[in-house]
Parts: structure tokens; C-alpha cells; sequence
């Protein structure tokens, strides 16, 4: 048994509620963490120190539970159509940059978010991302609402251990369903791939779709008609995706058992663009089958690259989100624009607020594990050279499931860059998605350096996140 002296204060924003009090501590000797919680103890276990009354207990999942059942506000909730911006954290250790970032702009924040795929890369679970993020809802002193965002889910046996951790948005990434060949299929082919479709999922038929989509849709700024070719490429393309989707929402239903939930719809990393028409059939089609959803993550035009800001031409681009918002007001704004791989897409944002008048969501990934890698390269230049070298050897590799175009031609070699010069190679495009998507693997080697040293830095890196967001969520703004 340790003793409780030890342990001190640390988080300045200890609460007292219904007769107890918490608080988390801190102890000098090995920078370990912990909770005290002082009154009632009931529910709280494995303490590290203990008087009467009053204990210190470690950060597990038992204890955050525990926590999450006496303070509400420790609990994600869904958010609803207000405009929001979802935070990945690699680390579990950049939410207070977050929290700094997001407090004042009226934005409503998800701090906990992370895909199945991710989860693979960094060995974390979807409680333990959930609870990093509540830690720090807790020391920060967050008390509006917040979401935890099961992201990219891509099966019905993905979705359990999201729920049972107490997410509340959960991402369906219906992309494996998704037949980008359509674009390229005579109007032979499109008809027999149509007449193969899982009709009995979608409660329909041919005759029935035909009925209902061959016609012209007058939207507020656009008209939109299907003819024969339109329809059967919609309908080849996305209607395995939204017979998948029917499938994924019955699977939440269960899991969810009663409780809150919304739902995001993510078409965003297929191969082709998804159409004005094809947004008005999924979301029509998703309406018709009530499969209620919160947000929608087309595929827009031009390119939408992790850690760099939009490829292609910004007017193409307006023309296309401004048709995008026509179709969600077209459905009684009931639904939000998805802007993923939303990570410092600069010229996006005002466009995507211009257009929706703020019913949007801004979905970043990777960016606060970049912003950790810059403040590697400015406090442990060695390190970062060895970070750098070997995320050039991985880079070919990891790449294969992002969609990313940088060339290590283009990354300088570690011999010719002086120490000045790292932390500048974070700004740089072919570097920065270099180490944007070779997270894994630096993780996998070089997890336990990183994490040292952002331990021993955390204020600095909050502060370096907290700029990083600050841009980001200039546009989104809804108070000044
Ligand atoms: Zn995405």
C-alpha cells in the first residue's frame, strides 16, 4: 500500500457532488496518474492508497465507469444537428489540446473517436480511446456535451464492443458494398447488376425504384433528373452499400438495446465520386427504409488527402458542396455534410459553412499524432530523425489503405537536413503524409520514446494542438 501523501492534486479542477468529492493526483516520483475520490468509495476498487473515507485509484475501466455513474457530464451523448468537429487522438494524450481548442467556439466536440482500423494499428480497444478521452473531460473541467465516435465501422461484429464501451455516433463505412465499376457498366450490365440486388433487404424492386426515381427532383437551387442510365448506376453502385447499411443499423439497434445513438453514413473512401444523384438516392432510400441518420460522408470532387489541404479546384468544389447541401435541405435539413479526412482542408471549410449554414461535421484523424511528431522534432531532434528514416522505409507499405499521393523522392534525406530544419518538414506535403500514415509502425517501434516524451512535455504539446486547432475551427465558429 502506497502511501496517500504521496499523491497530489494535479488536474486544479477537483469536484465535489452529492457528498463526495474527486479529483485526479499525481505523483511526482514516476508521473503515475490516479483518481482520489474522498466520501462514499462504493464502486470505486484496487486501491493504490487508502484512508478512511477517502482512497486513490488507478485509471482503469472499472474505476472510469465508476466515475462516469457519479458525474453525468463524464458521459458522451449525441449531438444532434448542431455543427461539430470530431477529434482522433492516436495517443490518448491530445484531448486537452482539444478541449482548449474547441472551449468558447460553440462547436460541440467528439473527443473520443478512433476506427476498427485504427484501433488494429495502435493496439488500443475502444474503451480505453473512450476512456483517455474522459480522463481528460474530467481534469479539463468539460461540462457541455461531447460524443464518442465509433468511426469507420465496416461490419455488424465491429459494432459490439463500441457500444458496450458507451460510444454514442457510430460511423457506418458501408464502402466494401459500393461497386465503383458502375461508372464504367453499359446499360446491359447495369441491369442485370440491378436485377441481382438484395431486393428483399431493401423492401423494394425494380418497378418500384423506377416508379420512384424516374422524374425530375426540384430542389431550392437545382433540379435533379434521373433517366434510365442514372438510376441504374445509383442504384448499382450504392444499393448493396444501403442494403449493408440496413444490416449495420439492425446490428446497432440490438447492441444499443434502448439507449441514445445517432448514426453517420460514410461513403467518403471508395473509388469514385459519389454524384448529386447518388447522394439523393442513398438518402432517400436510407429515409424510405427509416434508417435514421445524423450525418452523411459523401465522396466529393477533387481530392480530400490525409494531412494536406484540398487537391483540385476550389470553384468545382463549391459548385459540388453547394449541390450536396441543396439535397440535405431538400430533406428538411435533417442531416448533416460529413467533411472527412477534414484535417487542415483550409479552403474547404468556409465553403462547407457557406452552404450548409453550419449543419456540418469536420472529421479529423491523424493531425494531433503530427502535431506530436512536430514537438518531437523540436525537443528531440534525435529521436525524430530516427521516426523519420524509418517512416520512409515503411512508407510503401502502409500507404496501400489511404488515400495518399506523396512522393519519398520528394522527403528530404535525414543527412542533408539540419536540426533547424525538422520541424518545417511537418508543414511539408509529401513529408507530412509520409509520417501521416506510417503511425503504426513508428507506434509499434518507437510507441514507449514518444509517449516519454510527450509526458514530459504535456503542457507544450496541448498548447502546440491547441494552435493546430485553433485554424481549424476558425470558420466553424458559431459564438465569437
Ligand atoms: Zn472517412
Amino acid at each position: 500500500m502506497t502511501d496517500f501523501a504521496e499523491w497530489q492534486d494535479i488536474s486544479g479542477s477537483g469536484v465535489a457532488l452529492e457528498g463526495a468529492s474527486y479529483a485526479l493526483v499525481g505523483r511526482e516520483a514516476d508521473g503515475g496518474r490516479a483518481l482520489s475520490v474522498k466520501g462514499s468509495t462504493t464502486g470505486f476498487s484496487a486501491a493504490l492508497a487508502e484512508a478512511s473515507d477517502a482512497g486513490v485509484y488507478p485509471l482503469t475501466a472499472e474505476n472510469a465507469r465508476a466515475l462516469r455513474s457519479r458525474l453525468p457530464w463524464l458521459n458522451p451523448v449525441p449531438l444532434g444537428l448542431r455543427t461539430s468537429a470530431g477529434f482522433g487522438d492516436r495517443l490518448g494524450v491530445a484531448t486537452p489540446g482539444h478541449i482548449a481548442a474547441v472551449r468558447g467556439t460553440g462547436v460541440a466536440p467528439i473527443f473520443a473517436q478512433q476506427s476498427v482500423r485504427e484501433n488494429t494499428r495502435t493496439g488500443r480497444t475502444p474503451q480505453l480511446v473512450l476512456d483517455d478521452a474522459m480522463w481528460s473531460v474530467f481534469a479539463c473541467g468539460w461540462r457541455d456535451p461531447w460524443g464518442a465516435d465509433a468511426d469507420h465501422l465496416k461490419q455488424p461484429a465491429d459494432i459490439p464492443a463500441f457500444a458496450d464501451a458507451g460510444y454514442t455516433f457510430f460511423t457506418i463505412d458501408p464502402g466494401d458494398h459500393v461497386d465503383d465499376a458502375a461508372e464504367q457498366d453499359d446499360l446491359a450490365t447495369l441491369r442485370a447488376k440491378a436485377g441481382a440486388l438484395d431486393w428483399a433487404t431493401l423492401g423494394s424492386s425494380l418497378e418500384d425504384a423506377r416508379a420512384s426515381y424516374l422524374r425530375t427532383f426540384a430542389l431550392d437551387s437545382l433540379t435533379l433528373t434521373f433517366d434510365e442510365q442514372a438510376l441504374l448506376k445509383a442504384l448499382v453502385k450504392y444499393g448493396s452499400a444501403v442494403a449493408h447499411t440496413v444490416r449495420m443499423a439492425g446490428q446497432l439497434q440490438v447492441s444499443m438495446a434502448g439507449r441514445p445513438f445517432e448514426m453517420e453514413i460514410s461513403v467518403d473512401e471508395t473509388g469514385t465520386t459519389t454524384s448529386l444523384h447518388e447522394h439523393l438516392f442513398i438518402a432517400s432510400e436510407l429515409t424510405r427504409l427509416r434508417v435514421p441518420f445524423v450525418s452523411l460522408a459523401p465522396r466529393f470532387v477533387g481530392r480530400f488527402e490525409k494531412g494536406v489541404d484540398y487537391i483540385g479546384d476550389l470553384g468545382e468544389l463549391d459548385a459540388n458542396i453547394g449541390g450536396h447541401a441543396a439535397i440535405v435541405r431538400h430533406f428538411g435539413s435533417s442531416y448533416k455534410l460529413s467533411l472527412h479526412t477534414g484535417s487542415d482542408k483550409f479552403g474547404v471549410y468556409p465553403i462547407a459553412m457557406r452552404h450548409t449554414g453550419g449543419r456540418v461535421h469536420l472529421k479529423t484523424a491523424g493531425t494531433s499524432y503530427l502535431e506530436a511528431l512536430r514537438l518531437m522534432a523540436n525537443v528531440d531532434p534525435a529521436l525524430f530523425r530516427r521516426v523519420l528514416d524509418f517512416a520512409r522505409e515503411r512508407y510503401e507499405t502502409d500507404r496501400r489503405t489511404y488515400h495518399v499521393s506523396a512522393l519519398l523522392e520528394r522527403v528530404p534525406a535525414i543527412d542533408v537536413l539540419g536540426t533547424s530544419d525538422l520541424p518545417a518538414l511537418l508543414d511539408e506535403f509529401d513529408a507530412r503524409q509520409v509520417l501521416h500514415v506510417t503511425f503504426g509502425s513508428v507506434l509499434d517501434h518507437f510507441g514507449a520514446d514518444l509517449r516519454q516524451m510527450l509526458s514530459a512535455h504535456a503542457a507544450e504539446y496541448t498548447e502546440t494542438v491547441r494552435r493546430h486547432f485553433d485554424r481549424h475551427l476558425e470558420a466553424f465558429k458559431t459564438r465569437s
